[in-house]
């Protein structure tokens, strides 16, 4: 059971940082798997690294840099990653993509809950002042024995929200069930934008920019001042007055589903993981302008239902109806 979702992670590298061992690199050889993208010799398999607690101060961890396994030559994967990633796809999503160091499919996550991982080299400890990141890719998005865990879009979502819900027993309340693209392109196009999402938030490069569009949904929006160095699944911070949150279901687990259609239904929120913290909010919000923005695979459709026999929710449609989302996506192109 894909009980517990952390596509929500991402870590920060508060220790001493070292450059990524380039040796094991091979930049340039590959012709016969040449894509013409920036991500163009820069996806491995990924033989080790500790995106969670790495360089973690205070455990005595020094920080290790990600150690390559071999260049990814499966054009399978090599064709999705680029379709995601580059298929008409706004530019301020491609911009962050070619800032990555590596894109790793990360076969320690094949047996684990998470669909993914973000990591940004924090400058300020990096011995060399370049801000290195990187994002791990499960490789249960191209099996087809994963049990439907990583099969869809719409899938991957509903997962996320079951495992929010769950820790207030009422996770099958609700459920994605439907959209007009649902296949591993655009799977695989919204775990990217998560995790360069929180990239781009951890990086600070937006975070001023957005201030006034994200005071709209938080009393107190503000870049981190000491930001957990992953953010734990199902996290909350921040005092937000718009929607409804996890702590209020807890509250009053009878009005489950009336708190989340308000939630879904509000204009204010991407989804309900939105609703935990702002940075989540800021993450969740550049993933659906990526996802509603441009593209090949443009989502204009994303149902959700509320197994309430009351009508659903299109959460495509809400986000790119409602102003103050609209707003709140309008800070990335700044
Ligand atoms: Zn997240």
């Amino acid at each position: 059971m894909w009980k517990t979702c952390s596509v929500a992670v991402l870590a920060l590298i508060l220790g001493s940082c070292t450059e990524p061992n380039r040796n094991q690199a091979s930049f340039g050889v590959a012709s016969q798997r040449y894509f013409g993208s920036c991500l163009d010799g820069k996806i491995f398999e990924l033989k080790q690294f500790d995106y969670a607690t790495n360089g973690k101060t205070g455990l005595g961890r020094k920080y290790q840099p990600p150690q390559l396994g071999a260049e990814v030559t499966d054009t399978t994967i090599l064709n999705d990653i680029n379709a995601a990633a580059f298929g008409n796809t706004p530019a301020y999503f491609q911009k962050e993509l070619c800032n990555l160091e590596y894109l790793f499919i990360d076969r320690n996550l094949s047996s684990k809950e998470t669909a993914g991982w973000g990591f940004w080299e924090a400058p300020d400890q990096s011995s060399h002042g370049v801000s290195n990141s990187f994002v791990g890719i499960s490789p249960s998005v191209w099996s087809t024995s994963s049990g439907g865990m990583l099969a869809s879009l719409t899938q991957y979502k509903t997962n996320i929200l079951a495992s929010m819900l769950s820790t207030v027993g009422v996770s099958t309340a609700v459920a994605y069930s439907g959209a007009n693209e649902n296949g591993r392109v655009v799977l695989l196009r919204a775990i990217l934008a998560h995790e360069v999402g929180h990239i781009l938030y951890r990086s600070g490069k937006v975070v001023d920019a957005c201030s006034a569009e994200y005071d709209l949904t938080w009393d107190k929006y503000a870049k981190p001042k000491k930001p957990k160095r992953m953010l734990p699944f199902g996290y909350q911070d921040g005092k937000t007055s718009v929607g409804w949150r996890l702590k209020d279901i807890r509250r009053t687990p009878a009005k489950a589903v009336d708190y989340l259609r308000d939630t879904y239904t509000s204009g204010g929120w991407a989804s309900f993981l939105a609703t935990s913290t702002p940075e989540e909010d800021f993450v969740e919000t550049f993933t659906m302008a990526v996802l509603t923005g441009s593209g090949s695979q443009k989502l204009t459709r994303l149902v959700v239902d509320f197994k309430d026999g009351k009508a659903p929710v299109d959460i495509a449609q809400v986000f790119l109806a409602s102003s103050v989302l609209q707003q709140k996506a309008g800070c990335f192109t700044r």
